[in-house]
């Protein structure tokens, strides 16, 4: 993992070598663990690949799975050290979903009863929660079968 690739003008990239100081949590040789600047609770952490790839259809399975290994003992820790019982793992691809930094990420977002609330202060939680719709099981069955031919 000497060589991976990178952006120089990506500032996780930029944060990965140490260019841009950052609240250190968690660091081996493929991911780094870091506090969020801009925290909507406390807590609020993100886990990256050191490699630069901007969403997670380009990253390789084995940073991936980097990434996923790190996720469980990373919430424990976070949820231990703030006292949190609940969190979201959030990972935003693409303008359009809300990513502004394109340099693939996993948020650790602790949660607290209420938090959801229709004008959350910033900081204090976030604003989520899931409008569920109705699914139409033709049409699903016919996405099921899109999306299943797309992994064979
Ligand atoms: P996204 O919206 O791309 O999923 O989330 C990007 C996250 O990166 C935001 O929550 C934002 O606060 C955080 N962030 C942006 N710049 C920096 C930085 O320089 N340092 C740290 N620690 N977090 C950052
Ligand atoms: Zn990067």
């Amino acid at each position: 993992m000497a060589d991976y690739p990178t952006d120089p003008n990506c500032i996780f990239c930029k944060i990965n070598k140490g260019e841009i100081p950052c609240h250190k949590l968690y660091e081996d040789e493929r991911v780094l663990a870091f506090l969020d600047i801009g925290p909507l609770s406390e807590g609020h952490a993100l886990i990256i690949p050191k490699s630069h790839y901007a969403t997670i259809d380009e990253v390789p399975a084995d940073d991936a799975a980097a990434m996923g290994r790190i996720a469980p003992a990373m919430s424990k820790a976070i949820m231990q050290a703030t006292g949190a019982k609940s969190w979201n793992l959030l990972q935003n691809n693409g303008s359009d979903a809300g990513q502004a930094v394109g340099h693939v990420h996993l948020h650790i977002i602790p949660r607290v009863a209420g938090d959801a609330r229709e004008a959350p202060t910033p900081g204090n939680g976030l604003p989520f929660k899931w409008p569920a719709g109705e699914v139409d099981h033709g049409k699903a069955e016919e996405l099921a079968k899109a999306i299943t031919d797309m992994l064979a």
